[in-house]
């Protein structure tokens, strides 16, 4: 022994402690002994550890053999006890074994104490190893369990003589049954998937008899109709009489199928996407240069794959600058990250026309030199864009000719909306010049009647400029717009026509309106459209024409135009917003189908409702979008 022994001996008597001490050194077992009386100190050695062995004698005056051993056993229950006493009845010898005490010495054959120390260290290093080997196979088990559950792979074993099969705890959880019960081969059918069900038995019997490595795989049909995918693999022994002949792992593999499918259903889409000759594909280098493309691109280009393939095709110099710089663009993404932003470009055709695209490209994935590029051909959306925008100049030109007929209708109340101002001011003048020329030139009175054309002849020029601007073509820039304001001018405007009709006007407007973002003109249009109506409409009557302005309670504005005329054709109210609905021998129809436009355009609503007594009430709203702009001053 290399080291000394480390002995706790609980002994009172130092004379009998060396007799031990000396017995065993004798022998050749070299010890370092550490004597302890009481409890307390035995307590203290047994926690400090590093002991071999414990010796004790049965009966010490303040403690015990049988207590300390209790205390050993509980404490370090692989620590060697050998009792050494003069006193040890053979019953309480038997008593100390069955506590656990390895070994008794009686101090009157000390001889027997070297044997049997050297048993006990022997036990307790076999006690030992096979503690370590125990815990390295528990260990090896727990691993290994643990890797069957990661893997979704369990084992098993098939003894084809006897039939008997062994499961790991994983292939029972993946054939979903308890651990309890005894697979065997019909249960397995029965769990195999009815189509795969022949198939499975003839693997089987040929495992049994050709004796062959196997690999194969299968699906379970479980009870609530789920299906599981299986891979089975393994090794037949040679051997048929060894212990489970035939050994194998069966792996889940449903979550990996299920990858593969959903995979697999991608690529069809994008297959399907491809072939359906939408989006044009091309394979090109990193220099541009086109490797491959599909039929779609081919056909969108008009050239052959030849012709395309073989780099004769030189677009860079038919390209015009801006496309050179995004292709230019892209390219240089696609370098450095492999995947390049969506951009427009157009293409030239073989006979020269031009495609315009949308091209997205990304690097083709393993290798490092080519990209794939998918090119949608644009020209039909653009059509439709272009399409889209005559259709709203075709608006913008109707509602200009709309006006201008509008307009011109009025011409007669205009004149004499105009003359009027002019009139004044011409009295005025003659007023100015008669007092100038008097003996004694009336000097303020002058300067008053002078004062008063001026002002005379800027209402002339403020109504021309209104008029000029309904002829004004185009839309003007929107800006921000009291509607007050405008419905302001609009009953200025429109009084000579009003008066011809015996009309009075009306205008009940609600103050610190919010201004909104309009185009002026066009909300004069569709004011002047309503109020001119209403005021058509009371031709027979005569009455009065309001005109109200409010805010709504979600905050919008609401405008509405009220007359007492004939009111709205009964059974028509609504096709009178049609286009070309008219029931007047010289109307156009077109009033409020284009006042409906421009309110609409505004995200507002343009409605008519029938009075209670008499004419009607056309209403529109417009929302104001920034609730926070200033009130105007109304
Ligand atoms: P037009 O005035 O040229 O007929 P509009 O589109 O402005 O074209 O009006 C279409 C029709 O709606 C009118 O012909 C008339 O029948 C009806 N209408 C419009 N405004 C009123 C109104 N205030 N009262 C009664 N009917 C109206």
């Amino acid at each position: 022994m290399s080291r000394p022994l480390h002995l706790l001996h609980v002994e009172d008597n130092t004379a009998d402690a060396e007799l031990a001490k000396d017995t065993l050194e004798m022998e050749g077992v070299a010890c370092k002994v550490t004597r302890v009386e009481t409890e307390s100190t035995f307590l203290l050695a047994l926690h400090a550890g590093g002991f071999d062995l414990i010796l004790a004698d049965y009966a010490l005056p303040s403690f015990d053999g049988l207590s300390a051993l209790r205390i050993a056993r509980r404490q370090q229950p692989d620590l060697p006890f050998i009792f050494v006493s003069g006193t040890m009845g053979e019953e309480v010898a038997i008593e100390a074994l069955k506590i656990g005490a390895t070994d008794y010495v009686l101090k009157t054959r000390m001889s027997r104490l070297v044997p049997s120390v050297h048993r006990a260290l022997r036990e307790a290093r076999e006690r030992a190893e096979l503690r370590r080997a125990e815990q390295a196979l528990r260990r090896s088990e727990a691993y290994l369990a643990i890797a069957q559950s990661l893997s979704h792979t369990g084992s098993f074993g098939w003894d084809v003589a006897s039939g008997e099969i062994f499961w790991s705890l994983e292939t029972y959880r993946i054939f979903e049954v308890d651990p309890v019960s005894t697979p065997t081969l019909e249960f397995i059918l029965q769990r195999v998937h009815p189509d795969d069900g022949l198939r499975v038995k003839e693997t089987f019997s040929r495992i049994s008899l050709d004796r062959t490595d196997f690999n194969f795989e299968h699906r379970l049909l479980m009870t609530d109709g789920r299906v599981k995918h299986l891979r089975v693999s393994g090794r037949a022994a040679h051997d048929p009489s060894s212990d489970s002949d035939v050994v194998g792992a069966v792996t889940d593999i449903t979550a990996a199928k299920e990858a593969e499918r959903q995979l697999r259903e991608r690529e069809v889409k994008i297959r399907q996407l491809v072939d359906a000759n939408i989006v044009g594909v091309l394979i090109s280098d990193l220099e541009g240069r086109v490797i491959d493309a599909n039929d779609a691109f081919l056909q969108m280009v008009r050239y052959t794959r030849d012709t395309l393939v073989c780099g004769r095709l030189c677009w860079p110099d038919l390209t015009p600058p801006e496309w050179q710089a995004a292709s230019e663009r892209a390219l240089s993404q696609l370098r450095a990250n492999g995947r390049c932003e969506l951009f427009e470009k157009e293409y030239f055709r073989s006979d020269g026309t031009r495609i315009p695209v949308l091209v997205g490209a990304a690097a083709i994935e393993g290798t490092k030199t080519e990209n794939v590029a998918f090119v949608l051909d644009l020209t039909e959306r653009k059509l439709a864009e272009e399409e889209r925008e005559r259709l709203r100049q075709l608006q913008v030109d109707l509602a200009y000719m709309s006006r201008v007929i509008t307009v011109g209708q009025l011409g007669a109340s205009l004149a004499h909306e105009i003359k009027q101002p002019i009139g004044a001011a011409v009295t005025n003048a003659e007023v100015c010049v008669r007092l100038l020329d008097r003996d004694e030139p009336d000097l303020p009175e002058a300067r008053e009647a002078a004062l008063e054309m001026v002002r005379d002849a800027k209402r002339a020029a403020d109504i021309i400029d209104r008029v000029r601007s309904l002829y004004q073509k185009g839309s003007s820039e929107p800006a921000m717009v009291d509607v007050n304001e405008v419905i302001g001018e609009m009953v200025v405007m429109l009084r000579s026509e009003a008066n011809r009709h015996s009309v009075s006007m009306r205008a009940d407007l609600a103050k610190g309106l919010p201004t909104i973002m309009a185009d002026r003109v066009q909300l004069q249009q569709a004011l002047m459209n309503l109020m001119l109506n209403g005021i058509e409409a009371m031709n027979e009557t005569s009455g009065e024409l309001s005109v109200t302005s409010k805010t709504t309670e979600d905050g919008q504005l609401l405008i509405s135009v009220c007359d007492c005329g004939v009111g709205l054709p009964v059974k028509q109210v609504e096709r009178i917003f049609d286009a070309f609905f008219t029931t007047k021998p010289h109307g156009t129809g077109m009033g409020l189908s284009i006042s409906r436009t421009i309110i609409e355009s505004y995200g507002g609503h343009l409605w008519a409702t029938r009075n209670a007594e008499r004419g009607a009430t056309f209403h529109f709203t417009l929302p104001t979008k920034d609730k926070t702009s200033s009130p105007s001053a109304a």
